[in-house]
């Protein structure tokens, strides 16, 4: 900690020396364990952001850092030219806990959707033509920073002025059954969905509306892709959120939380559909590399280990039930949805578009939350975080809304 403390690098150093393209906040994070984060400058912090749903097992979990230091003195990487052991034992444990039956693995939420879609271009149009080339995407979604993802993702801002973007996307409202069907027709060649919006707002799919895209794809063969880059790897309480419905997509990303973070994705499909990206079609150089996915295997064992999931759920549930408390008890909140332990906390009217006036409060009482968006506080701690933390955090929320609704 001293020598950290020493060299300890200020958070205003970011714009003298990168890309203005993040905001960061005014400390700067040196280790961690658990749910708890340490600062240059000698603060701690109780984590419930995880990251941005990538933590899913808290900082430095020993078993992580056992597969990786492992794993780093065995083989870093070999590129895709061979093929390597830990790629093939996580392939074969996610196509044994979905519908998978195939896996590609890259190293970004973005890298597993321009797959994703990408791979539902060249189904239809060898399938059907170059006509059936629509893809249809929804208001609010994110499904990544790159020229195709930012395209199909359904908030404008992040596509302006980046243009010219790809075309044949649809943008469609969320959760309106009536609009998909009249849209989703023979020119459709996929439809991309996040069963809970993250980035979004943390917007859960409705039920039927997800039933009734599956039955519109069928109707049309066209893919129904699950981007579950957030609400994937125990997020919500199952190992995937589409196994809390009654609906089985054609194609799913996976990313985020995988890696426990270490960068990895993955995109996953039937093996009728990845026939259709034989050798040469795509790739990555990084993908599958030995380091990420012994690391992500390890994850889902742990994840998947019995009674990991329904932990999830009993968090989720306590911590559900405390933001609703606080959102009766301080007025700046109006209500809590989402699933598991992906939250988010809705502003209430005085306090509309003031989520990043929220969180900031709450890292000055050393707890850290997100944002989603303007108007809704996000939380997505460590899966397995721990009660005394969990209490920990939540009670330093509380006193952060205290302050800030006596003030108002
Ligand atoms: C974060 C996110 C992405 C993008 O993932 P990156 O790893 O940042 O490229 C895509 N889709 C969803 C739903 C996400 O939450």
């Amino acid at each position: 900690m001293n020598q950290t403390h020493s060299a300890a690098p200020s958070a205003a150093r970011y714009f003298d020396l990168m890309v203005p393209n993040y905001a960061p906040a005014d400390f700067v994070p040196v280790r961690g364990e658990g749910a708890r984060v340490w600062t240059a400058d000698g603060r701690e912090l109780i984590d419930l952001g995880g990251g941005i749903a990538v933590n899913s097992l808290g900082h430095c979990h020993p078993e992580l850092i056992a597969a990786l230091t492992e794993q780093a003195g065995m083989l870093w990487h070999v590129s895709n030219v061979v093929t390597n052991v830990p790629a093939l034992a996580l392939a074969e444990k996610l196509c044994a806990e979905t519908f998978a039956e195939r896996a590609f693995f890259c190293n970004s939420g973005a890298e597993a959707n321009e797959a994703a879609l990408k791979l539902a271009r060249r189904y239809a149009s060898l399938k059907h033509g170059e006509h059936k080339h629509e893809i249809v995407s929804f208001s609010n979604s994110f499904h990544g920073r790159t020229l195709f993802t930012v395209s199909v993702g359904g908030q404008p801002k992040y596509s302006e002025h980046f243009g010219p973007l790809p075309g044949g996307i649809r943008h469609l409202p969320y959760n309106d059954i009536a609009a998909a069907e009249a849209a989703i027709g023979p020119q459709t060649c996929a439809v991309i969905v996040e069963p809970l919006q993250g980035e979004g707002g943390v917007m859960p799919a409705d039920p039927a509306f997800l039933a009734a895209l599956r039955a519109a794809c069928d109707r049309h063969d066209a893919l129904l892709v699950f981007d579950e880059v957030q609400s994937g790897v125990g997020r919500t309480g199952s190992l995937y959120a589409y196994m809390q419905t009654e609906v089985t997509p054609d194609v799913l990303s996976t990313a985020k939380g995988l890696g426990g973070g270490f960068p990895i994705g993955a995109m996953l499909t039937t093996a009728e559909i990845a026939a259709y990206l034989p050798a040469g079609t795509h790739g990555t150089t990084f993908g599958g590399n030995p380091l990420g996915c012994a690391v992500a295997k390890r994850v889902l064992d742990i994840i998947t280990e019995p009674d990991f999931l329904h932990g999830v759920q009993q968090r989720g549930l306590a911590m559900r039930a405390a933001l609703q408390d606080m959102a009766a008890r301080h007025g700046i909140f109006a209500g809590v949805r989402g699933s598991g332990l992906l939250l988010g906390a809705v502003t209430a009217e005085p306090w509309r578009g003031r989520a990043g006036e929220i969180v900031r409060a709450g890292q000055a009482a050393g707890v850290w939350c997100l944002v989603a968006g303007p108007d809704v506080v996000r939380f997505a701690p460590p899966l397995n975080i721990d009660e005394a933390e969990l209490q920990d955090g939540l009670a330093r929320l509380d006193s952060a809304l205290s302050k800030l609704s006596s003030a108002a």
